[in-house]
């Protein structure tokens, strides 16, 4: 199988793989830790060098799973973490960023995303950024969870406007963002990180009769279709092998015009703005 997968363009012209690997509820359990380090560590063999994490997961325990998994490997990796709203302070992102360092066992991160909008005023998260990025603990940072007037907010403040990302809950079941933040982020050439691509799972069932018509499994449909979007990245999360494996083949399958017809009666677009959901 080719490892070369396509990319999505960041704002400041580097590259990603569109597909990546999901972490939430990662070392939570000690006997599972073995299976989700082999599960990650066959997701980069087969391209998906795209890992996305958060001091919020476990505790702090995913970001050691990451840490194992790309032991030996963290130059082909782009490794994605995030600051939680309380610690997103001038120095309490600095230090918070640093406790993820030492978990992920890695001198720096290629992209720090602020989990979502928090008390503390953007321009202090974005001065924390800048200081990140000075000395070299991260390469690039983002958002998640903003809505399009947050994104609006946070593009007016000073370094705002390097935004690289905004990760928000998007797939077949939750079309929302695109009304409004969809199409804004794709103007500004501002990539969307789609997390929950698979709606934790609870999208295969509907998903099952349209599937096996096509002699894909649920899984991909749902993956397929989001990586069809133009400007999206998506990061399932998988800690069985044989899941790694099926959502790696998704992002070869092409959707005909008469499938995304399909799946739009199946899964309606919006057809007004609504609030950003969030999980
Ligand atoms: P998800 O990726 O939509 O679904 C994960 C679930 O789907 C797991 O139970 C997984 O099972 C299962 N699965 C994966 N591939 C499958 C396949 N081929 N066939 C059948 N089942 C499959 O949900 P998610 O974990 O919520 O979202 C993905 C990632 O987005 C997270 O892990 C996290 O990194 C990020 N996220 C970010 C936010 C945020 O606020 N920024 C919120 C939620 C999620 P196994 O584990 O058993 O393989």
């Amino acid at each position: 199988m080719n490892t070369d997968l396509r990319t999505v363009d960041l704002p400041n012209g580097k590259r990603v793989p569109v597909l990546g690997q999901g972490t939430w509820h990662m070392g939570e359990v000690e006997k599972r830790r073995g299976a989700e380090i082999e599960a990650l560590r066959l997701g980069i063999d087969l391209g998906m060098t795209l890992i996305d994490t958060a001091e919020m997961y476990a505790d702090g325990g995913a970001e050691k799973v990451v840490g194992e998994a790309i032991s030996g490997c963290r130059s082909d990796v782009y490794l994605v973490s995030k600051v939680y709203p309380h610690n997103a302070s001038r120095k309490g992102a600095v230090a918070a960023c640093e406790r993820s360092l030492r978990r992920l066992k890695t001198d720096y991160l290629d992209l720090y995303l602020l989990h979502w909008r928090g008390a503390i005023p953007l321009e202090e998260t974005l001065s924390a950024f800048g200081d990140l990025q000075r000395t070299g603990k991260i390469r690039d940072f983002g958002v998640s969870n903003f809505e399009e007037s947050d994104m609006e907010q946070i593009l007016e403040e000073p370094g705002g406007e390097r935004t690289a990302t905004n990760q928000v809950l998007y797939n077949l079941q939750r079309r929302g963002i695109e009304w409004d933040l969809l199409p804004w982020c794709r103007q500004r050439r501002i990539p969307v990180m789609a997390y929950s691509p698979i709606e934790q799972g609870r999208l295969l069932a509907s998903l099952r009769p349209f599937s096996e018509r096509r002699g894909l499994l649920p899984a991909q449909v749902a993956l397929a279709w989001v990586l069809c979007q133009e400007g999206v990245i998506a990061i399932p999360k998988a800690s069985n092998i044989q899941h790694v494996s099926e959502n790696r083949a998704a992002v070869d399958i092409v959707l005909s015009a008469e499938d995304l017809a399909e799946l739009d009666d199946l899964y309606p677009r919006p057809t007004r703005k609504t609030p950003l959901e969030m999980l």
